[in-house]
């Protein structure tokens, strides 16, 4: 038996060889691995697709230079990983943040492989980081160190290879800057290499909010599927980004109260509800949800531990831990965050009846909208943002109620019979292409 110090989940000995490393801290490359590793149990794939899809294809670390507005030159460590290029080519964001690491890359790469395959998209997962703290540095400075970042791992992006996306403290304007980039080592304009564009480069309507939308679907077939209308129901949300806040909209528009909001700086609490078009108002000036009108201060343990009907974590990963997990009230955990639950809190969740919609399906509108406007690109033809909503609508919702099926045929959690259905669809996909590298 092999046992992750992580978790208490243990991979049994079998033809499968099962992961070595002995980690103490938590590391998200082992938990999406493990995860991975007990679909492909209950799938009984192959060894040799097991083994293919169990490491990332390729990992690329680039060190870049710039100088900056104090004249000061100063280096910055960057990454771009490709999990899988099975199924198309790799798509995946990139995260600016000073705690960003390879192994967190290779974990986001990963999701990314297995919820394009959820949602049944012709993309494989990717993903990129700078280890930089966003907060701390100009625009001028964050435009520099996008371009020299992409000049460093153009040979492996494109339309065709890899098509990155916004993710943590990068935007429209950071795509932007990444088309620029990108184009001038072609000598024409490639607006299809990144996804998240601003419309005057032809991004897609819709795209701004797509996480939050794609969220909102999962959730009313959620509420269905449990017989628990959304109306009334009290909501916590950790993070009030790009997710947390189109998802809040979302949630008070459908009736629900917001109870508590945090961010990296500190977070509110009204038990009477929080109106998060006024705080978005308060958050474009003052960058914080810290002090709005009428709330009072609460921590990130606090707003877990919260009697609510539904928890969204929308930051960062790991915030839902075993630490933590047994305080939990909510009846459904909405994981609009790539894995902010580690295993051995699902555990404890699943023994307390908390349904948890994993993020692998969540949260996968963003790629969904992301995919709609590559296609886009690629045909220089542009939807409407009711056609884009309706297509990532029904695409959500189809897998949503595959997995629903799934969970039944196996008597499994929503998470584990959502990567059954994810490495399920890219084995199959392997197995079609023929065996590489037989022995
Ligand atoms: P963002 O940068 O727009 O917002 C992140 C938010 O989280 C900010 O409010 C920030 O203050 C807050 N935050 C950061 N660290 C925190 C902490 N320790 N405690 C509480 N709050 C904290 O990022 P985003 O695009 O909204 O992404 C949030 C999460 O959603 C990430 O896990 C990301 O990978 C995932 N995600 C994003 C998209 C997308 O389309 N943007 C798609 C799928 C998944």
């Amino acid at each position: 038996m092999s046992k992750n110090k992580n978790s208490s989940i243990s991979i049994e000995q079998s033809s499968y060889p099962v992961i070595k490393e002995e980690k103490v801290a938590y590391d998200p490359f082992i938990e999406v691995t493990l995860q991975f590793e007990r679909a492909a149990k209950y799938l009984d794939i192959e060894p040799w697709i097991y083994q293919r899809l169990k490491y990332p294809e390729k990992e690329l670390t680039v060190h870049i230079t710039i100088s900056r507005d104090n004249g000061h030159v100063e280096s910055f460590t960057g990454f771009r990983v490709q999990h899988s290029t099975i199924r198309g080519p790799a798509k995946g964001g990139i995260r600016y943040s000073p705690d960003a690491s390879i192994s967190e890359c290779k974990a986001l790469a990963a999701w990314m492989t297995w919820k394009t395959a959820v949602v049944d998209l012709p993309f494989g997962g990717g993903k990129g980081a700078v280890i930089c703290d966003p907060l701390k540095m100009s625009e001028n400075e964050l435009e520099k160190l996008t371009k020299e970042y992409i000049y460093a791992i153009r040979g492996i992006i494109g339309p065709n290879k890899d098509i990155p996306a916004p993710d943590m403290f990068t935007n429209a304007q950071t795509m932007a800057w990444i088309v620029d980039a990108y184009s001038r080592s072609l000598d024409c304009i490639e607006p299809a290499v990144v996804t998240g564009k601003p419309l005057s480069l032809w991004g897609s309507k819709g795209r701004a909010g797509a996480t939050g939308s794609g969220l909102f679907f999962i959730l009313e077939e959620a509420a269905k599927f449990l017989n628990f209308p959304l109306l009334n129901k009290k909501v916590a949300i950790l993070g009030f980004g790009n997710v947390g806040s189109s998802i809040a909209k979302l949630v008070y528009k459908a009736g629900c109260k917001i109870i508590a909001i945090t961010d990296i700086f500190g977070g509110i609490y009204n038990e009477n509800g929080i109106d998060p078009f006024k705080l978005q108002e308060q958050v474009s000036k003052t960058g914080t949800v810290c002090n709005f009108k009428d709330t009072t201060p609460i921590n990130n343990e606090e707003l877990i531990a919260l009697p609510c009907d539904i928890l969204i974590p929308a930051a960062v990963e790991g915030q839902i831990n075993s630490s933590n997990a047994e305080k939990i009230q909510a009846r459904i955990i909405l994981e609009g965050a790539n894995g902010p639950t580690t295993l051995d809190a699902d555990e404890i969740l699943e023994d307390k009846k908390v349904l948890v919609v994993p993020d692998i399906l969540a949260n996968a509108g963003g790629v969904t909208v992301s995919y709609l406007e590559w296609v886009q690109n690629l045909q220089r033809f542009f939807y409407e943002e009711n056609e884009i909503l309706e297509i990532t609508s029904k695409k959500m919702k189809k897998s949503f109620w595959e997995i629903v099926d799934i969970m039944d045929k196996y008597n499994v959690s929503m998470r584990t019979a959502t990567y059954i259905l994810g490495v399920g669809r890219v084995a199959e996909s392997l197995r079609s292409l023929g065996k590489i590298g037989r022995n």
